[in-house]
């Protein structure tokens, strides 16, 4: 990759800086890890932002509004479905305190994806590669298969064999995306990529799961919109985690809009995973300093079905730094919580995205957050991802 194609592609400010040494680097798309001492990297803007949410709100609410704290070039067209500005809904019924709920649903494919898959899609469509590469839970290759259909990209898929919610396989195929099934879970598909395409160091397929910081810009966007939705910054963020990417970009996003002025405040940041797959809650609580993985991660919500999530110091760092918590759930009270969003709010949505209402109600009875507190609960995916979970657990009534 050449500087001059860089320069094209990125902001001229935007510099990428290593979550651990501290060590700054120019953008580059292929650079994911840090040369010096492998961690990850975020990328960073150095202007000052001086835009105001009046200017922000004469355009369309969604991904690109926040088109200048966004590093790519604003010379680029991107590769987009209309992602983002998805419904923020005031929970009525849930006996709790204010709440709302984020439909990220409501996307284009269903799941908050596909905020990064805009941003990692146009850069993968202006670095002369022929496609894509995921490795998925489902809405990774869902989305990713979509956007590579959109920018005229082939896209290579590796999942999880037989644990790939239907929904979100038929959408993989739908969009004539290649399909590889890996025996294990995410985290076997994971290291195949990792392994046989990124260390290899071919620039054939452009790699755009969450340690690819371009695509986790987009997702930072749903902070930027519960903000510019709502008018103030919520007391508290409950984020269902998997691979931990979406907790990170999301603090990201509260923590560009306090540092921009846009906000005067920065809210606590609560992870939900499911108890029999939760490192995260495990590393937090004993407060470790090297991941505590889970060997074989096992829970009803696919999506968050991970043992070895690589954004886990990311993840920590923006629980940490934002003085909030990491809490697991059963798969129980994952499918308690996703019957009540359905059958008392009309909001349907998958199980990993009814863990973020679960871990709401656990907080709630520990202490961890107070009633009179705002919350914003985010729902990652739609039901219609996973119907069989649904058919399974339904009680119907047909009188
Ligand atoms: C990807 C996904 C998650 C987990 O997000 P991470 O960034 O991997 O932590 C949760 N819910 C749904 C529906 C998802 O698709
Ligand atoms: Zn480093």
């Amino acid at each position: 990759m050449n500087s001059s194609v860089n320069k094209d592609l990125f902001k001229p400010d935007v510099y990428m800086k290593c979550i651990c040494c501290g060590s700054s680097f120019s953008p580059d798309p292929w650079r994911f890890f840090c040369p010096k001492c492998g961690c990850l990297l975020h990328p960073f803007l150095t202007a000052t932002m001086n835009v105001s949410w009046s200017e922000l709100r004469k355009r369309r609410l969604g991904v690109w509004r926040y088109r200048e704290f966004l590093p790519l070039s604003s010379k680029l067209e991107p590769v987009s479905l209309g992602e983002g500005g998805t419904p923020l809904i005031r929970l009525r019924s849930t006996g709790v305190g204010e709440a709302y709920i984020k439909f990220e649903g409501a996307n284009p494919t269903g799941s908050f994806k596909d905020r990064g898959m805009t941003i990692g899609v146009t850069i993968a469509k202006h670095i002369s590669v022929k496609g894509v590469i995921v490795a998925s839970t489902g809405n990774t290759a869902a989305s990713a298969a979509a956007y590579a259909a959109r920018a005229g990209l082939s896209c290579v898929i590796l999942l999880p064999k037989g644990r790939v919610a239907i929904g979100k396989l038929a959408q993989a195929i739908l969009h004539g995306a290649q399909i590889k099934e890996v025996e294990g879970s995410f985290d076997n598909a994971l290291d195949e990529v990792l392994n046989e395409y990124v260390k290899k160091g071919q620039k054939e397929l452009y790699p755009l799961n969450s340690y690819n910081p371009w695509r986790l810009e987009g997702q930072k966007t749903i902070a930027y919109e519960i903000v510019d939705e709502l008018g103030f910054v919520p007391d508290v963020v409950i984020v269902p985690v998997g691979n931990a990417g979406n907790i990170s970009a999301i603090w990201k996003g509260f923590y560009e809009l306090y540092e921009s002025g846009l906000a005067n405040k920065k809210p606590r940041m609560i992870g939900v995973q499911a108890e029999g797959a939760s490192p995260l809650v495990k590393t937090w609580m004993k407060k470790s300093k090297e991941l505590l993985v889970v060997d074989n991660p096992e829970t009803i919500a696919t999506a968050i079905r991970i043992g070895r999530p690589v954004n886990w110091m990311k993840a920590l760092k923006a629980v940490n730094e934002s003085n909030g918590a990491f809490i697991s759930v059963s798969d129980d009270e994952i499918l308690e919580a996703m019957k009540n969003l359905a059958m008392l709010e009309g909001i349907g949505v998958e199980p990993a995205s009814a863990a973020s209402l679960a871990g709401y109600k656990k907080a709630l009875g520990i202490g961890l957050v107070d009633k009179g507190e705002t919350v914003v609960l985010i729902g990652t995916g739609h039901a219609l991802k996973d119907p069989d979970t649904i058919l399974r657990i339904a009680s119907w009534n047909t009188k």
